[in-house]
């Protein structure tokens, strides 16, 4: 291959072949997403390769999704011998590699007994699953946060609080109360307004999509408080912190709480679509009961045998130990380069703040030297690389970032 340059040898004289591509993109796909940084078109570990034969190091990983990196070796045999045995059945059937993924998630978030699980595609769908058990407790008001994330559909975006992608969308699902991020005493007072009525508490441990915010120690404890006191379901969104993002298998592991239910997606199948939504305790069973809710592919052996094979490699490999060794180093590192004024999140999901609203230009001169970086907010850059990054790796960031990536935030604020 042409494009093992070093990081920073290429730009955008580079790239011919992936300008036409983005053409044909533009004609034949719907602009959701603006127009695409690159073409990609194949993966090793945390470097992608774009048409044009450049290298570049994944800090993005495909949004907090390639756990393993790219083409890890065991996740591509287990998807391959999967798909030669059997890859879907139905959920008219039960099959291994599904009974195994639950039983492996009750296990790693060591839930009691009858605890159970739901198996889904997205983080979407997980969520709005969780919704749905919202409505089974009898009651409908689900208080959300200033910031969360929680997806697109209908449901999930309810429970969105972001103004811009809500609007073009009203009418959305009434009897979601909105309250700031780690506010107490409006979450007590949300929870009393909703009386008899609160249903749910939905939150993230840790808010992605809005830069990267952990929530407080006493805010986690007052949510798993009032919806104890009210008989209301706190349901964690893992959909980005889960499964070892954090350097814990879960966030909440972190905050020692433990929630009714919990969603996961995104790092859970490596790559492969699959999303999950864990319920603990013996109210788990009586959610979402025989015709309540189902989905075709959910929970298929390939999809299952893709988030087995991902959990097994970040056991066997420490990815919970390298997650937060390679965090902790970037962390460090990171908190010395000037423009940057705090490193918000935990293990190997980082919100990087930044002195100016340069995150925009940062992230573009950063794609364009060899790093896919990504500026969820204008002074926010985000990090959720694959858990296999190493230090080496890490540090051809962190040299960048402390020369070219120093001086733009400087010569923006
Ligand atoms: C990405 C994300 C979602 C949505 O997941 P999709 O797989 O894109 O549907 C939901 N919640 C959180 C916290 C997320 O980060």
């Amino acid at each position: 291959m042409s494009g093992d340059a070093t990081p920073g040898a290429h730009g955008e004289a580079g790239l011919e072949r992936g300008r036409v591509d983005l053409q044909r993109y533009s004609h034949a796909l719907m602009g959701t997403y603006g127009e695409p940084m690159r073409v990609l078109v194949r993966g090793e570990g945390s470097w992608v390769w774009d048409a044009d034969g450049n290298r570049y190091l994944d800090l993005l990983g495909g949004i907090a999704v390639n756990a393993l990196g790219h083409a890890h070796p065991a996740w591509v045999a287990a998807i391959a011998q999967q798909a030669a045995t059997l890859a879907h059945a139905s959920n008219f059937f039960a099959t291994e590699p599904q009974i195994r993924l639950a039983e492996r998630l009750l296990e790693l978030s060591h839930a009691p007994s009858g605890s159970r699980v739901f198996l889904c595609n997205s983080g979407t769908e997980a969520n709005e699953a969780a919704f749905k058990m919202t409505r089974r407790t009898g009651k409908s008001t689900v208080i959300a946060l200033e910031g969360g994330f929680h997806g697109r559909s209908m449901g999930a975006l309810s429970m969105t609080s972001k103004e811009a992608i809500r609007a073009p969308f009203a009418p959305l699902l009434e009897r979601v109360v909105f309250v700031p991020r780690d506010d107490e005493d409006a979450l007590r007072a949300a929870a009393v307004a909703a009386g008899d009525d609160l249903a749910g508490v939905i939150l993230e441990p840790i808010q992605g999509e809005s830069g990267v915010r952990p929530l407080s120690h006493a805010f986690l404890a007052a949510a798993r408080e009032v919806t104890l006191q009210r008989d209301a379901l706190l349901i964690l969104d893992e959909v980005q912190t889960g499964v070892a993002r954090t350097g814990a298998w879960f966030a909440h592991q972190l905050y020692g709480i433990r929630p009714d239910v919990m969603t996961l997606a995104k790092g859970l199948g490596g790559g492969f679509p699959i999303g999950a939504v864990v319920a603990f305790g013996e109210r788990a069973g009586s959610l979402l009961t025989k015709g309540d809710h189902g989905t075709t592919f959910g929970g298929n052996p390939l999809a299952a045998a893709a988030a087995n094979a991902t959990l097994d490699a970040i056991e066997a490999e420490d990815l919970l130990g390298n997650a937060k060794a390679v965090g902790e180093h970037l962390r460090t590192a990171l908190a010395e380069v000037s423009g940057v004024v705090e490193v918000r999140g935990e293990g190997l999901m980082l919100g990087i703040g930044l002195a100016a609203p340069a995150s925009a230009a940062l992230a573009k001169a950063a794609v364009d030297a060899g790093f896919i970086i990504n500026p969820p907010s204008p002074d926010t850059i985000r990090l959720v690389p694959a858990l296999t990054l190493s230090v080496a790796e890490a540090d051809t960031f962190l040299a960048w970032m402390a020369g070219p990536g120093s001086r733009i935030v400087l010569e923006a604020s």
